[in-house]
């Protein structure tokens, strides 16, 4: 078996004895992990899995997450994690689009499982629990041995369909592999990391970014069920956390928190960020504290990791994502897929033994989504003399207004820096004159008294004129993906009519 299936029990070989999981007051060592890997494999197998069939799995972060992926991995079978967040009726979909025969569940989603439609082809259930537990008791422990190559799917990952219906993502065993490398290089992971996984592991960052490449590695994975900042200084304290992956939102609400003054973060080695830009306020309360984020960009269908900003560029290269990594070739191309000139704001473009070999059933998107072998990102980005990428936006988001250009993330940042605007979005409004003209939609800091006309004032002088927002519109909150993705969609259906 040369995929991910291998690992808990090369891992068991070279490491037993080293913990691989905490979960609550539960650790389980890579011996343990290979054990209860391998027992879940014979018990799947038992209930009708075979090679090539799909393993659901629904719940938030917990051991099991991980036994269930390499359990499927040691049975040539293939893990499909499913978005806690969504509804009954997306689950359902997912299961059906991936053909799943099996479902691993957490207790809190017995109602949802319950009331699934009879139409997937879901044949076995396990909940997480009790059920779990005794399943593993149960089991054998011979050791699995199914061939596995590089190239066979490992995991089909439903992309978090900002736009469209949800597609699978087929990512290999080979991708996952990669990409783990490419983390294990970049972020100099060592044998005592310790990584706090509080980002969902249904999501590419949570799972392929931190807990795969510290497994792989022989570090230790505390998995957190959700994401909350007073708890995580509890668990930084506690555990000696080394490593943390997170979407800005997260680091935000931390560095927000009353304990970010005094809690004691002297453990934090490396904190990666990434899925979304980086804030500059956000960058500058962290170097205040002492700690430098490494940013990252990447996309589901590049499992994730494409570039990245180390911690010597952090502040020459601020705004970046960084290059490429170590196995990756990143392009900023023209709509001919001609290189974009240095400066020269185009579509990135990505190559490499981590990029998915297509979506999951879907052949005419698949074949839409690459121009000569290059995986096409759909963000605009340009490059800087030193081949430093900046991502400048999604190239749907983009306004054109009077036929000029306008980014919005440009006057996101702009706006984010207000100290009264906890959360903004910029979306193109239908204009008679111009097209379209940009349009603020900000959420207020708690309390604060907002008046659009001095945020505005603010911007003048520091942008374009007709990259000035000619309307400022007050929101509560803004509609975002779990994995704090803005749903720039869902804000211009919302906020985007004529005023
Ligand atoms: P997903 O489809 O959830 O895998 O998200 C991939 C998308 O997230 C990319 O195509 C980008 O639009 C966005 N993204 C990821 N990382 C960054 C980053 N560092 N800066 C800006 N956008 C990012
Ligand atoms: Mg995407």
């Amino acid at each position: 078996n040369e995929g991910l299936g291998s690992w808990p029990a090369r891992r068991a070989r070279k490491t037993p004895h080293r913990t691989a999981l905490i979960h609550g007051d539960t650790s389980h060592s890579y011996a343990e992990l290979y054990d209860r890997t391998t027992r879940l494999a014979h018990a799947l197998r038992a209930r009708g899995v075979r090679r090539g069939d799909r393993i659901a799995y629904l719940g938030p972060n917990h051991p099991s997450y991980l036994e269930t992926l390499f359990a499927a991995g040691t049975l040539g079978a293939v893990f499909v994690p499913l978005n806690t967040r969504l509804a009954g009726p997306e689950i359902a979909y997912q299961l059906a689009d991936s053909g799943a025969r099996a479902l691993v569940y957490g207790p809190s989603f017995q109602g949802l499982v319950a009331g699934l439609p009879g139409t997937t082809d879901v044949r076995a259930y396990v909940e997480v629990g009790a059920e779990y537990e005794e399943v593993l008791a149960e089991a054998g422990t011979d050791p699995v041995d199914e061939p596995v190559v590089p190239d066979d799917t490992c995991i089909i990952m439903y992309t978090s369909g900002t736009t469209g219906r949800p597609k699978g993502a087929m990512l290999t065993h080979g991708n996952l592999t990669w990409n783990a490398i490419n983390v294990l290089i970049d972020h100099d992971l060592i044998a005592d990391e310790r990584a706090l996984v509080s980002a969902p592991l249904f999501h590419t960052a949570g799972l392929n970014m931190l807990t795969l490449p510290v497994l792989l590695k022989g570090g230790t994975c505390v998995l957190v069920e959700a994401f909350d900042p007073a708890a995580t200084f509890d668990l930084i304290e506690r555990h000696r956390i080394t490593f943390m992956f997170g979407v800005p939102t997260m680091f935000d609400q931390v560095a927000r928190h009353p304990r970010w003054k005094d809690a004691d973060l002297s453990s934090l080695r490396i904190l990666t960020c990434g899925g979304s830009p980086v804030s500059t306020p956000l960058i500058a309360a962290y170097q205040e504290r002492g700690l430098t984020f490494l940013q990252g960009y990447g996309m589901t269908e590049a499992s994730p990791g494409t570039l990245f900003l180390d911690a010597e560029h952090a502040v020459s290269k601020a705004g970046s994502a960084g290059v490429p990594h170590f196995f990756s070739d990143v392009r900023v191309v023209r709509a001919d897929l001609a290189p974009a000139a240095v400066g020269e704001t185009g579509e990135v473009v990505v190559r490499g033994p981590h990029v998915m070999p297509g979506y999951w059933g879907l052949p005419e998107e698949t074949a839409a989504a690459f121009a000569d072998g290059w995986f096409r990102s759909g963000d605009a980005a340009r490059i800087d003399e030193d081949g430093y990428v900046f991502i400048v936006d999604r190239i749907k988001d983009m306004i054109i207004s009077g036929g000029e250009n306008i980014y919005p993330a440009e006057i996101e940042d702009l706006l984010l820096a207000h100290p009264d605007i906890v959360e903004c979005a910029v979306i193109g409004v239908p204009d008679d004159k111009w097209g379209e003209v940009p349009r603020a939609v900000v959420v207020p800091r708690e309390g604060a008294s907002l008046d659009p006309d001095e945020v505005l004032a603010a911007l003048a002088g520091r942008l374009a004129k007709y990259k000035i927002p000619k309307s400022v519109v007050l929101a509560d909150e803004l509609p975002r993906t779990a994995s704090g993705k803005l749903l720039k969609a869902r804000v211009r259906k919302r906020f985007g009519t004529r005023s």
